[in-house]
């Protein structure tokens, strides 16, 4: 299958997979630079049923979709994001990717990181994971942790974008009521 945008055959396609429970400015900084990396990427929202999401996939994949638009990807590149609820080696050849993309903030990441891309690659040696460390100002963001900050009325305005800030303060309004 050929992936073709704007008439021109795209040559490399590659899926940033992950939960964006919600999106922070540390995906946003993957996206951007993954965008410049390769010429087709799927941002994958995964619906994760065994992991307890604060959103729905609909409010995630949302969410990355409002994001999308004010993030400074490469104009070459198309980028859409899609959400997916089979296994990643699946959902990537259904891509025709040949790229995985991950972000790696310390080394706590590390771990899981390494067991996922060695699990995969078993799978389906054609795909790589390509790592992309966390940019200096995002290395400490986590969705968890702004989450809880936002629950306990803290300021997460250097962590998400405007419209994260409101849904987060919608979904934590809802849960007290
Ligand atoms: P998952 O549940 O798959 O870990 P996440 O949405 O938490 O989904 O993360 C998706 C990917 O983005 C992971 O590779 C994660 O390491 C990476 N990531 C998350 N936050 C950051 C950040 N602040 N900087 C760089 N990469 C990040």
């Amino acid at each position: 299958m050929k992936n073709v945008f704007n008439n021109k055959i795209l040559k490399r396609v590659g899926v940033y997979p992950g939960s964006f429970d919600p999106i922070t400015y540390g995906h946003q900084d993957i996206i951007k630079r993954a965008s410049y990396i390769v010429d087709h990427l799927v941002v994958a929202v995964a619906k994760n049923a065994d992991k307890s999401q604060l959103f729905t996939l609909e409010d995630r994949v949302n969410m990355v979709r409002r994001d999308i638009e004010i993030i400074d990807i490469d104009s070459n590149a198309k980028v859409e994001v899609n959400s997916f609820d089979t296994l990643l080696m699946h959902y990537v050849e259904i891509c025709d990717a040949s790229v995985i993309i991950r972000g790696l903030r310390a080394v706590s990441d590390f771990e899981y990181e390494f067991q996922m891309a060695g699990m995969n690659v078993k799978m389906n040696p054609k795909v790589e994971t390509l790592f992309l460390m966390a940019s200096e100002q995002c290395q400490f963001i986590s969705s968890r942790f702004v989450k809880e900050i936002c629950n306990l009325g803290g300021d997460v305005s250097s962590f998400v974008s405007k419209f994260v800030q409101n849904e987060l303060n919608k979904a934590f309004m809802k849960k007290t009521l």
